[in-house]
């Protein structure tokens, strides 16, 4: 059976992740979604959240899973499993962090790493991005799932209350 990893943090999940998703669960005859789950103060959503949200997201793709792990992706892979990552190139910009992180995880692991280049109409999309513009009241419908959007906008809201305080 050939199975892949599409790891990320996804805060939140976007259009961009679910089409890259989309084109490894045709790749592959399962794809394991791998949240990462380590501590950071800069994530806006929680590990559950962000769980919660890719898992309803993912409820269409009959051989998609959709799991949380913490520590290196690679040792996540071993206790799976798997031998191939698969991630998303969006612009030259992406390739050299990504060139330079698939071969430390081949150099630690029997790992390979497949890109899948980006649909262009999802080439500039970023979780980081959409954060920033929903933050500014940028109309960022489109390209979230609309579930998404509304914990996103119900989120940033409280945010800005809480730095009002
Ligand atoms: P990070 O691990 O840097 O927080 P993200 O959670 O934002 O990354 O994204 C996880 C992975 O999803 C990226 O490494 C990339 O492979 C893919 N990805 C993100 N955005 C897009 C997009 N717009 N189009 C295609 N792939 C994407």
């Amino acid at each position: 059976m050939r199975r892949a990893v599409c790891p990320g943090s996804f805060d939140p999940v976007t259009n961009g992740h679910i089409d890259i998703v989309t084109r490894a669960s045709v790749l592959f005859d399962e794809v394991v979604v791998a949240v990462g789950v380590n501590k950071s103060k800069h994530r806006l959503f929680t590990a559950e959240e962000r769980l919660d949200m890719l898992r309803a997201a993912c409820r269409r793709f009959d051989n998609v899973r959709v799991e949380g792990f913490k520590g290196l992706l690679t040792d996540f892979c071993q206790e799976q499993g798997i031998h191939t990552v698969v991630k998303g190139l969006r612009a030259v910009s992406d390739f050299d962090y990504e060139l330079q992180m698939a071969q430390m995880n081949a150099s630690l692991a029997d790992v390979e790493t497949v890109f899948v280049p980006t649909s262009p109409e999802y080439s500039f999309l970023a979780s980081s991005l959409v954060k920033e513009v929903a933050t500014f009241g940028g109309d960022v419908s489109g390209l979230v799932p609309d579930f998404v959007h509304e914990r996103l906008v119900a989120r940033v809201a409280e945010r800005a209350a809480e730095d009002d305080d």
